[in-house]
């Protein structure tokens, strides 16, 4: 987190406790954790995808924590699914609703 340098999952998961840098600071997963906020050019380039896709795939998420749930309100394309194991406020706008765990529809995909 001090430094920005990478490390591997290897090296995280070959760790003691929470896996530390050579600087000594502390080594975080690559991913926006809760009350992080949204990197302006990622959110960007996620809103221009969003908005030339013709499938919008949402996997994995009850679409209720802003601003990443509202992604989906850029969506103009023909088929949009929602994967996620309960109803979200956005089933209304799906083409298709599977309601089942993430790793459950993936294996039998
Ligand atoms: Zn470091």
């Amino acid at each position: 987190m001090n430094c920005k340098k990478f490390y591997n999952a290897e090296y995280v998961f070959d760790s003691d406790g929470v896996p530390k840098c050579n600087c000594g600071g502390i080594i975080k997963p690559d991913v926006v954790l809760y009350q992080e906020g949204l990197d302006v050019e990622i959110l960007n380039d996620s809103i221009n995808a969003i908005l030339n896709a013709d499938m919008l795939i949402v996997a994995g998420t009850s679409l209720t924590v802003q601003p990443a749930a509202s992604l989906i309100n850029y969506f103009e394309g023909k088929n949009l699914v929602l994967i996620n194991k309960d109803a979200t406020q956005y089933d209304y706008k799906a083409d298709l609703i599977i309601n089942e765990g993430l790793g459950k529809v993936f294996n039998e995909i």
